[in-house]
């Protein structure tokens, strides 16, 4: 939190600058939040648990399809719903898929066609509509055994939530127009090992996407259980970059860069989404790549070296996912629409359709942020190249131990700074902010010797 009440008394008598500058919410990107609707989204987690099974090893011939059972048949609904909310904005989503052949693997007996399905709100500024965020949620499902393609696989909390979430960011999202890119992407085979977005990621990679952020909802529906929190819900960011090479990871090992991966520093971009606009639910930051035991799309990304962040519900009833639909002792088993808080997935909607129309609206983040080591100082040089779109920057800092960002202090429209604060003591970072206010995601520096 920037305020004035946080480690003031360790700076403030070195520090004559505006401390402590607030983001405020811009007022089209609160009044868009509006839009998003409960109701839509328990119509849409309705409709993907009609298809009875959305395992990926469920049938999708067309015969499957005309039936309306099975994942072909759910894919092709999602497919009509972008493009339906395509022809609602004249066409400004491009709707995608990215399908390809999986071989046999451990939980795939068959070589099977699995297909992401994607919309594209392409940015209206040519060179910054090359810059990407991205939301996903997956649109298959799994019962008790991961190799049963045929009982009911209802998926409405896992991950019917984080599908209504791409769904529903898509359809308001569609009706502003943004200068950087947003994909809503849904992805399949994340049950038999994150298969659809292990190969996303790997064609955004090899394509040189400039993916600056991916939203990964997975599991988000607020089971309404007595001990659920409905305020808040978890966003979870690795340390270390699973993508760092030995050169990176000896920077982090030296200087203590161990939380400030560019996942970590979209989690904070989060926390402070979550500071700016009422989106319902607060983000509650978790310090580590995901829960025990268990995994998700984003780390597909994080291997690939993009910025990914996952969203989770508080507190998950396990009797409720990947189960068969049965009572056994009086304990009612199955990931049922009836246990999923609707208004709990459409806030956590708005905490993602805040961050990702933000991100959309901001300056590309500083490229090339240095700070300068070349002798021993007292005081702390940074220094940056220019972004398009930025009409300033901010320099952030916050202790060692701290968790966010402490203070921010505005550096004018220059790409250079001379803070009266010791670089050993704090961490730094810099932003870019266009005249509106928006704020792109935070660069840590690399020393420059
Ligand atoms: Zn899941």
């Amino acid at each position: 939190m920037f305020g004035l009440a946080l480690g003031i008394a360790v700076f403030a008598p070195r520090l004559h600058a505006e401390d402590a500058v607030r983001t405020s919410p811009d007022p089209k990107i609160a009044a868009a939040l509006q839009q998003i609707s409960a109701d839509q989204v328990r119509a849409n987690i309705e409709k993907l648990v009609s298809f009875g099974t959305r395992a990926t090893i469920s049938a999708q011939d067309p015969q499957a399809i005309a039936s309306g059972r099975g994942i072909g048949a759910a894919r092709e609904w999602i497919h009509s719903e972008f493009e339906r909310y395509s022809r609602e904005c004249g066409g400004c989503l491009e709707v995608k898929t990215d399908a390809f052949q999986q071989s046999p693997t451990e939980r795939i007996p068959q070589p099977t066609q699995i297909t992401n399905v994607y919309a594209v709100l392409k940015g209206t500024d040519p060179e910054a509509g090359k810059r990407i965020v991205l939301v996903t949620g997956h649109y298959d499902s799994r019962n008790s055994g991961t190799l049963d393609g045929k009982r009911d696989a209802p998926g409405a909390n896992d991950d019917g939530s984080g599908t209504a979430v791409s769904l529903e960011c898509a359809r308001v999202l569609s009706k502003l127009k943004f200068p950087a890119t947003i994909i809503f992407l849904t992805v399949a085979g994340e049950e038999q090992g994150l298969n659809g977005s292990a190969h996303f990621a790997k064609v955004a990679k090899e394509q040189g996407w400039k993916l600056e952020a991916v939203l990964n909802n997975d599991i988000v529906g607020g089971n309404k259980d007595p001990e659920q929190d409905a305020q808040v819900v978890r966003v979870f960011s690795e340390g270390v970059p699973a993508a760092a090479n030995e050169k990176q990871l000896e920077a982090i090992r030296g200087l203590g860069g161990e939380s400030d991966s560019p996942s970590r520093e979209l989690a904070r971009y989060v926390a402070e989404i979550g500071r700016t606009y009422d989106a319902g639910v607060k983000p509650l930051l978790v310090f580590r790549l995901d829960r025990y035991l268990r995994g998700g799309d984003h780390y597909s990304f994080n291997q690939q070296g993009f910025a990914a962040v996952r969203f989770t519900e508080f507190r998950e009833n396990y009797t409720r996912q990947h189960q068969n639909i049965r009572t056994e002792n009086g304990i009612e088993y199955g990931d049922l629409p009836k246990f999923v808080d609707f208004d709990y997935v459409a806030k956590v909607a708005r905490l993602n359709a805040a961050a990702l129309a933000a991100l959309a609206s901001a300056p590309a983040p500083p490229a090339d942020v240095r700070i300068v080591t070349r002798e021993l100082t007292n005081d702390s040089t940074l220094q940056w190249s220019a972004s398009a779109g930025a009409t300033g920057y901010e320099i952030v800092w916050r202790a060692t131990s701290a968790p966010d960002w402490e203070h921010a202090q505005s550096a004018g429209n220059a790409s250079q700074s001379t803070l009266k604060l010791s670089k050993d003591n704090v961490i730094f970072g810099v932003r870019a902010v266009d005249n509106e206010g928006h704020r792109s995601l935070v660069v840590v520096p690399v020393p420059d010797r």
